[in-house]
């Protein structure tokens, strides 16, 4: 058993960092889909260094986000749709 880990090390810890992202990917969405709350996605194309805003979405204090995969600021509108946020965000 230990020859086999020994042997198969670097596969298995592809393995495991696949499912540690599938597994995160999978609770932003579940994040990202609050039932009641507002969510719109932006199909932006690139442009400079890349997209900024890939979807916006209220999370369950009622704060509105814009975001992609990696950042996410707190908004005052959706800027897909122009939705208001129910919490405003500090200036
Ligand atoms: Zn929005
Ligand atoms: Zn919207």
């Amino acid at each position: 058993m230990l020859d086999f880990i020994v042997q198969n090390a670097a596969s298995i810890i592809l393995k495991l960092t696949t499912m540690e992202d599938s597994f995160l990917d999978e609770l932003k969405n579940v994040n990202l889909s609050l039932p009641g709350k507002h969510r719109c996605e932006l199909h932006s194309p690139d442009k400079a260094y890349g997209i900024a805003i890939k979807y916006c979405y209220e999370d369950a204090d009622n704060k509105l986000w814009a975001g992609n995969d990696e950042y996410e600021s707190q908004v005052n509108y959706c800027p897909v749709c122009g939705y208001n946020a129910k919490i405003i965000a500090k200036k």
